[in-house]
């Protein structure tokens, strides 16, 4: 059986989208040894959402989450709006720590904040890496996805429903997603 679990490395964004319901102003990061120790604990657990807010904005936590787990039993997947496309630092730890998919989301909301082109810059790193990327649009805008297609060739609209169940709708929002095992985003934050 696969188990599932969301973990919000970080509480808050760098964007302000209307529609998220899980980012807010306290700047909070999870605990690393907490999770470590949570993920010791539950052996059944073989798929992990990170998630916030925006989790490379806590890429330390990241870093550590990512070099303690056992990667042939357990999959990560990485939800993020692909901020940091220019930022080395970011790119390096993703690098050296692959999650084995990723999750980016594009829509004009966030596109007002986070600038495409880095966005753009993310998608193409990830993919030269070899890194399973999902493209997201979440809209109802038949325009707005036609323009992010043009983009992305591969855009996905609406939400993902992976082989396992997890169903993950917006990044902040993953954390509505079933989940099979429980939610640690509140008691590990330090
Ligand atoms: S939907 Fe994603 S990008 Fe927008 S505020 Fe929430 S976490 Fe940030």
């Amino acid at each position: 059986m696969k188990n599932s679990i969301n973990i919000q490395l970080y509480s808050s964004c760098n964007c302000n989208c209307s529609f998220c319901h899980f980012t807010d102003k306290m700047y909070k990061k999870i605990d690393p040894q907490f999770v470590l120790d949570y993920l010791n604990q539950h052996d059944d657990i073989n798929y992990i959402v990170i998630t916030g807010g925006e989790p490379t904005l806590a890429i330390d936590e990241y870093r550590t989450i990512i070099n303690g787990i056992d990667k042939t039993k357990k999959r990560i997947i990485l939800q993020t709006n692909g901020w940091w496309g220019n930022n080395e630092t970011i790119k390096e730890v993703i690098k050296k720590n692959p999650p084995s998919i990723v999750h980016l989301s594009v829509d004009s909301e966030k596109q007002n904040i986070i600038n495409i082109n880095n966005v753009i810059n993310a998608y193409n790193f990830l993919n030269e890496n070899g890194i399973i990327t999902y493209v997201i649009n979440h809209t109802n805008n038949d325009e707005e996805f036609k323009t992010y297609l043009g983009i992305f060739p591969d855009l996905k609209r609406g939400n993902i429903v992976y082989d396992n169940g997890i169903n993950l709708y917006d990044c902040g929002t993953a954390l509505l997603a079933n989940n099979t095992v429980g939610k640690i985003n509140v008691k590990g934050w330090l």
